[in-house]
């Protein structure tokens, strides 16, 4: 299957420093919900009977691709005909299911959509093993025939792309018998490590039981739930007491956990090896076709700016009003709550004002789609928590669900997800089936940049108080500390437990802790007294379960470089004299190329080359600003203070 890809949320939400605020909104049921406000699933089917008639259409074209089987290669013309019968199913396929999944998605408490989402995903196993031939036979071809057929076949042209990400596997492919035997392993053991990991995390890890807080409150069960609402206490003794019982929990068993990281990164060092790849790394890079150096070029880039994570540490520590900054205190509220209310009609306008530096047709694309019943607004029950854009019906538009509840990360998450969908829609429009979907590593920089637009836009023209100014813009910074840097260190980890195994040693609790705790006390500077890491949080690495989806949380803190970049880039060629369009028009010819390219060349041609220092340095140019600013208002807020005492 081509559409239907995993992507995995941050652990930490990037608004997690916002107090919590009153909201104008809360669920209903469904039905009292303004037509408005839900998407239109009739665009894509007017009735259920009518995706039940589509679906059993579908089925009745499975036996299609059987005759192909075998004969890929025979000439041009059945290249061709294999992979178009292939895509147009696909394109179905894609749409049969965005109807089930977001109809039961809606209200999950209705049993029928359940049935029809289980149905198509029957159906979709069927497909899949219908066309599970397709991959090894083109693997199976010589390059050189490949490039002889689409010479001879113009309608081959569109899908040159896709035989290239395939063929270029070839050399990281083995015979049929090893690839099975790759297959049996990684289908009968590769997950292992992650659900022994996940199961004794969410079930059987008994967290700490009486955690008492200083007004008198006793938290019953100490999870991680609990962990990430108490942590941001605005008491600091709370804090401390919170920290340390979680902490400790998770460090009786790091033994256990520690054995349990190391078997994934041991199923990684299989793959290595089968696969004949130089690193783990860069056999999990080599997905999308990034560089290793990318992955490099973002730990040395961090390492490098370090002193501005200081700054922010040094601010942060003004803020508080605390003498000695220590780990226990980085999520605790920074910025006084204001408040902020905005209603679904007012986050469209918001949005679609924060895109115009996108220009025109972007900006009246998207409200075309607002419109027309894109977005599915509020929250009922029985609804899926949480937000998303899907962009899977090639030919019809793209859809969002979202949960607004009326605050202003509500109308971030609008944007971000309208970026996300505008992606969605200008790839589908712009490129045929076969190269019309994204990769993770661009696919959060359309959205990302949005949110950026957003923040500006509301610096710029809405947020005139401190107040407001302060909230959005101690928020923003936060989300950059936690997205640049601390992602970061997770990668950086990642990286070099991995190398650790690779050269025999074996990992431990101990050992993963020791490492753990070296790059803490080196990203947040400890020796240097900026903010003091206690020996016990080395034991954090098991709290994080992105360490089993093999080296994916770079690409946040890659997406986030790259889409800052792009945004000042925009602004820059609009503030020019005369304005010029040119980073504008380079990205949108980015959103609307798909897959057309690598990932990497993508963000190239918009701009922003990963593999050089120039897009970092961009975003860290950004958290300067910013700090500069905040720095203004506190300094302005105190001689106000002092002059009132006079
Ligand atoms: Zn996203």
């Amino acid at each position: 299957m081509i559409r239907h890809g995993i992507t995995f949320s941050l652990v930490v939400a990037v608004m997690a420093l916002a107090p919590a605020v009153e909201r104008p909104f809360s669920a209903t049921e469904r039905s009292q919900v303004p037509e408005r406000l839900t998407w239109n699933l009739a665009d894509l089917y007017p009735s259920d009977a009518a995706w039940t008639e589509a679906k059993d259409a579908f089925q009745k074209r499975l036996p299609e691709m059987a005759p192909y089987k075998g004969h890929l290669g025979d000439s041009p013309q059945s290249l061709y005909a294999g992979l178009s019968t292939m895509m147009s199913m696909d394109k179905d396929l894609s749409r049969l299911m965005s109807y089930a999944s977001q109809l039961a998605d809606q209200d999950t408490k209705v049993s029928k959509s359940q049935e029809m989402l289980q149905g198509i995903e029957q159906v979709a196993a069927s497909f899949g093993a219908a066309v599970a031939f397709v991959r090894p036979e083109i693997l199976s071809m010589d390059p050189a025939k490949v490039d002889q057929f689409v010479a001879a076949e113009p309608k081959l042209k569109d899908y040159k792309p896709y035989l290239d990400n395939i063929l270029r596997m070839k050399a990281h492919t083995l015979n049929a018998e090893g690839e099975k035997l790759v297959a049996q392993a990684n289908g009968q053991m590769g997950g292992s490590a992650e659900s022994i990991y996940s199961i004794f995390t969410n079930a059987d890890l008994p967290y700490s039981k009486d955690v008492k807080l200083s007004t008198g409150e006793t938290i019953p069960l100490l999870d991680a739930a609990a962990y990430t609402k108490y942590r941001a206490s605005n008491n600091r003794a709370d804090r401390d007491e919170v920290f340390k019982a979680f902490w400790t929990r998770y460090n009786d068993f790091h033994r256990t956990l520690g054995t349990s990281l190391y078997s994934q990164v041991k199923a990684h060092i299989f793959n290595k090896e089968a696969r004949h790849y130089d690193s783990c790394l860069q056999a999990a890079l080599d997905r999308n076709n990034i560089p290793v150096e990318v992955y490099t070029q973002l730990i040395s880039d961090v390492h490098a700016n370090l002193p501005t994570l200081y700054r922010y540490l040094k601010l942060r520590q003004r803020m508080m009003g605390v003498d000695q900054l220590r780990y226990e205190d980085l999520y605790a509220s920074i910025v006084k709550d204001v408040d902020l209310h905005y209603t679904p009609e007012q986050a469209m306008d918001l949005t679609l004002k924060a895109c115009a530096p996108l220009g025109k047709t972007y900006v009246d694309d998207l409200k075309k789609g607002y419109d027309s019943r894109w977005v599915d607004f509020m929250p009922s029950t029985g609804k899926k928590s949480g937000a998303y854009s899907n962009g899977a019906a090639y030919d019809v538009h793209p859809y969002q669900l979202l949960n607004f509840m009326g605050g202003y990360d509500d109308v971030s998450t609008l944007a971000h997800e309208s970026g996300h969908s505008m992606h969605s829609y200008l790839s589908n429009t712009h490129q045929p089936y076969v190269t019309a979907d994204y990769s993770i590593f661009v696919a959060e920089v359309a959205s990302t940049c949005n949110e950026n637009l957003l923040l500006h836009y509301m610096l710029k023209n809405e947020a005139k108080d401190d107040a407001t100014r302060l909230y959005l813009l101690g928020s923003y910074l936060d989300g950059l500390r936690q997205t640049l840097f601390r992602q970061t260190l997770f990668a950086e980890f990642e990286m070099k437990i991995h190398q650790m195994a690779e050269k025999g040693e074996t990992l431990t609790g101990d050992n993963l802790s020791k490492l753990y705790l070296s790059l803490l006390k080196e990203y947040y500077g400890d020796a240097q007294g900026v903010c003091k890491v206690d020996d016990l949080y080395g034991v954090e690495w098991a709290y994080i379960p992105h360490f089993y989806y093999n080296f994916y949380v770079y690409q946040y803190a890659t997406s986030l470089v790259a889409s800052t970049s792009i945004a000042n880039m925009i602004r820059e060629g609009e503030a020019a004299k005369p304005p010029s369009m040119k980073a504008r028009d380079a990205y949108i010819t980015m959103l609307s190329s798909g897959s057309s390219k690598y990932p990497i060349d993508l963000l190239k041609g918009a701009g922003v080359d990963m593999t050089t220092s120039a897009p970092f340095s961009a975003a860290m140019k950004e958290m300067n600003k910013v700090m500069d600013e905040i720095e203004a208002i506190l300094n302005k807020q105190a001689a106000a203070k002092t002059a009132g005492r006079k």
